[in-house]
């Protein structure tokens, strides 16, 4: 049994795990960074404890400091959001030596997942479609001869990447031979891991993610798809469910393909799969496995009626799923845009600083999760995130329509967001066709 969950992270998703904690009952923890003292989590937790400066390093990711923070304040549980510790295989290990249930898959799964190569070979025995692609490769011969195998352009990618870091694009021999020395220094640098593998370069795919759930009873529900093909240097900017590209035969395929390498890995918590998607060829090829809750996940909250983290806190205290997957059905649409405080006129450079006034906008089918306030000041050492903005309606066109009327109406005054570039997305004409890929963000440009 769960009691007391630490929420060991900040801003929105802080929020989200202890609204989801109060709905079951259970008392919480917020964990916060000096700077972070006046932010929303610290002040909708039961309690709060302070774990160091603001520097992540010595904050969030200060694993002796959280630890004590759970025994201080008899906490029986972890819940780590995502991003800072949420992927880390050492800390779900610690929380499990002090007695504390970690909510999300276990340092083992994480292990077999965490590295891209290993995550490719075991989600291909199970018979998911790989990216055509190499397992880790020490020399450049040998990337050579795979390109020319399968033919240019090929991606080098670092098996310990993440975060859209690690990836170098080669369209030729000459361009290989000198992206690959330097794609494992970086890889080195970045990720303490030099280990690079190659594989084809698909030119204009959909980036296509299945969010699956699994209990300890070996029950795996995939919950269906998200598009989340609108990027800007591998970071997703709108994510959208279910997918305008997916006919329902491939639909069907991907979750069965989820659920088979869900149950392989032994995987329980919640995880996305990630498919890159070839929407002339009708195929989809598995990319990596995110074990942890996604910053995308209310938009298939929103389409199927599940809240993943409550069911997350079910599964981790060992219950079983609460739905079967004959039980889901996908209903209406859902988009979300991610407001973060960065100037789209100028590059999308961030730009912290105080909110002098917020209106945040209501109506039917509208939700958005934030930890923003009138008054609060973003600080300037963690993510631009400021507010996930979402649009519900009983078809894409009804929620597009409700997105522009919430973007029309939300007034966040004293920092620059993302919010106008949005807006002019609800109506470009490819996006309301639904026909854009990964690469929808080169060639645009703001009015
Ligand atoms: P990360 O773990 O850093 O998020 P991913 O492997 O998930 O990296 O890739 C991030 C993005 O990079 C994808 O969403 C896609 O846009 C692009 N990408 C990755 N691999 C390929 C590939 N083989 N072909 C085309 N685009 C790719």
């Amino acid at each position: 049994m769960i009691n007391k969950i630490l929420v060991t992270n900040r801003g929105e998703i802080a929020v989200r795990v202890i609204r989801a904690a109060k709905e079951l009952g259970l008392k919480t923890v917020a964990i916060h960074s000096e700077v972070d003292k006046d932010s929303l989590h610290t002040k909708l937790a039961d309690q709060d404890v302070c774990i160091g400066p603001a520097l992540s390093k010595d904050s969030y990711l200060n694993i002796p400091a959280i630890i004590s923070a759970a025994e201080i304040t008899g906490a029986d549980a972890v819940h780590p959001g995502y991003g800072f510790l949420s992927e880390n295989s050492k800390f779900a290990r610690i929380c499990a030596d002090h007695n504390l249930v970690f909510i999300g898959p276990s340092g083992d799964v994480m292990d077999k997942l965490g590295d891209k190569a290993t995550a490719r070979k075991t989600m291909s025995e199970a018979g998911v479609p790989i990216t055509p692609g190499t397992g880790i490769i020490k020399d450049v011969a040998e990337a050579l001869k795979f390109a020319h195998e399968v033919g240019y352009p090929v991606i080098v990618k670092a098996t310990a990447g993440g975060g859209g870091k690690g990836m170098r694009v080669a369209w030729s021999d000459d361009e290989l031979s000198s992206i690959f020395p330097i794609a494992q220094a970086e890889a080195q640098t970045a990720f303490g891991n030099p280990d690079v593998y190659v594989e084809k370069y698909l030119q204009n795919p959909r980036h296509i993610e299945i969010q699956f759930i699994a209990d300890k009873h070996g029950n795996v529900a995939a919950l269906f798809e998200r598009d989340c093909s609108i990027q800007r240097r591998h970071q997703k900017l709108i994510e959208e469910a279910p997918s305008p590209a997916l006919p329902e035969e491939i639909r069907e395929k991907m979750v069965e393909a989820v659920r088979r390498g869900a149950a392989h890995a032994g995987y329980f918590g919640a995880g996305t799969m990630e498919f890159l998607y070839d929407e002339e060829a009708k195929q989809f090829y598995f990319m990596e496995v995110n074990a942890r809750i996604q910053v995308e996940h209310p938009v298939t909250e929103l389409i199927t009626g599940v809240d993943l983290v409550k069911e997350q806190i079910r599964v981790a205290m060992g219950e079983k799923l609460s739905f079967t997957q004959e039980d889901l059905k996908i209903y209406g649409h859902a988009i979300e845009c991610r407001i973060n405080a960065e100037d789209p006129y100028m590059n999308f450079m961030p730009v912290p600083g105080k909110i002098v006034d917020l209106h945040f906008p209501g109506g039917p089918g509208i939700r958005i999760d934030s930890h923003i306030y009138a008054g609060y000041e973003i600080p300037k050492y963690y993510d631009s995130l400021v507010a996930k903005v979402l649009a519900w309606g009983r078809n894409r066109e009804e929620a597009i329509a409700r997105m522009r009327r919430l973007l029309d109406e939300l007034r966040i005054e004293g920092i620059k967001t993302t919010a106008p570039f949005h807006r002019q997305m609800m109506d470009h004409p490819d996006f309301i066709r639904g026909a854009y890929s990964t690469k929808f963000m080169e060639n645009f440009k703001m009015k």
